[in-house]
């Protein structure tokens, strides 16, 4: 299972900027100035192919005069901001001077960062510009950081060498469930004579066959129903809304899958068996704590494990409330 990547995301190489002007001359001037400030600049006389051009050379900034031939700066503001990729990209619209307060005060509400009255000075244009990309930047490390955020949580709650929940998980399933006052069923698995499998094939061995076996449980369980390792060789099952009558049913249908695996010949591992112990809260009065619910199952696990192993035990029903 890979690991969460720590390094935030760094843009390498000189940051793209895309003009979009018909005025030939300024198009000129601020391709050569930025160009010479270490910018990669792309450019276009209108605002046909937009989309295409800036898929393509993925600017970090588009720099877009308001008045264009055709559409406007608003509507191809609109257009940059619906697309799945480009949707992200800083804009900066130019106006001049004469332009009306109203087509700012547009380009601004339909999706621009900023907006530039030209003619304006180069140094403000590349401060202006600056700004944009430290604030897309500062949103980029935002959003890794959630993502991260995200995967640290998943993993936190997973079991790295089966992959199926852990502990941690299992325990927050069953306690949700009782929380919610919503029936629930647990059944604790333990794979019997686990020790043998280990010590006459080996530890690798061991682990493809706890591996074989979450599979093959989390095979024959419905989505709602939670598969946790609880520890070294011992599974739970949290199953929500489930009767006690349904959760025997299940356990018995688990244990002979886990019954029915087999492993490639040339490891020459046998079958596997598991002892299983079930119980369940009705949903009816006050739900039990977490921690006497998993020990019910523990006990008729225990009594799986004398009465000889390879088998279900059920708990005695809780009675129900006057
Ligand atoms: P029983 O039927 O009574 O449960 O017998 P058992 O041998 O399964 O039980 P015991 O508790 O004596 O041994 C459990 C074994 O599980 C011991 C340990 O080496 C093995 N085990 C625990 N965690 C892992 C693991 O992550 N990988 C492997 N390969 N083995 C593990
Ligand atoms: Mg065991
Ligand atoms: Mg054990």
């Amino acid at each position: 299972m890979s690991a969460v990547n720590t390094i935030p995301p760094s843009n390498e190489g000189p940051e793209r900027i895309l003009i979009v002007d018909d005025d030939e001359a300024r198009r000129r001037l601020f391709r050569t100035f930025l160009s010479k400030s270490g910018f990669d600049v792309g450019e276009l006389p209108s605002g046909e192919g937009l989309l295409e051009t800036a898929n393509a050379q993925r600017p970090d900034l588009i720099l877009m005069d308001i008045m264009l031939p055709g559409r406007t700066g608003i509507e191809l503001t609109r257009e940059v901001r619906r697309d799945p990729d480009l949707g992200r990209t800083p804009i900066i619209l130019m106006t001049a001077a004469l332009d009306d307060e109203n087509s700012i005060v547009n380009g601004l509400a339909c999706g621009a960062d900023d907006y530039v009255v030209t003619p304006i000075g180069l140094a403000e244009l590349k401060a202006r510009i600056r700004v944009q990309l430290r604030n897309q930047r500062d949103r980029q490390l935002l959003r890794w950081a959630f993502e991260q955020r995200r995967q640290f949580k998943d993993e936190s709650r997973r079991d790295p060498l089966t992959g199926v929940s852990n502990r941690r998980a299992g325990e927050e399933a069953l306690q949700d469930a009782l929380a919610r006052r919503e029936p629930v069923a647990v059944a604790l698995l333990d794979l019997d004579h686990f020790k043998r499998i280990n010590d006459t094939y080996g530890h690798p061995a061991g682990d493809a066959v706890l591996v074989a076996v979450a599979g093959a449980l989390e095979g024959a369980v419905r989505g709602d129903d939670m598969i946790a390792r609880f520890g070294g060789e011992e599974f739970a099952v949290v199953a929500p809304s489930t009767t006690l009558e349904a959760a025997a049913e299940l356990a018995e249908r688990l244990r002979e899958r886990v019954a029915r695996l087999t492993f490639p010949s040339e490891t020459a591992i046998p079958s596997v068996t598991v002892s299983i112990g079930v119980t369940a809260w009705h949903g009816f009065g006050e739900p039990p704590e977490p921690a006497a619910l998993i020990a019910e199952a523990d006990r008729a696990l225990y009594d799986a494990k004398e009465g000889g192993r390879d088998r279900v035990v059920v708990a005695q029903p809780a009675p129900l409330p006057e």
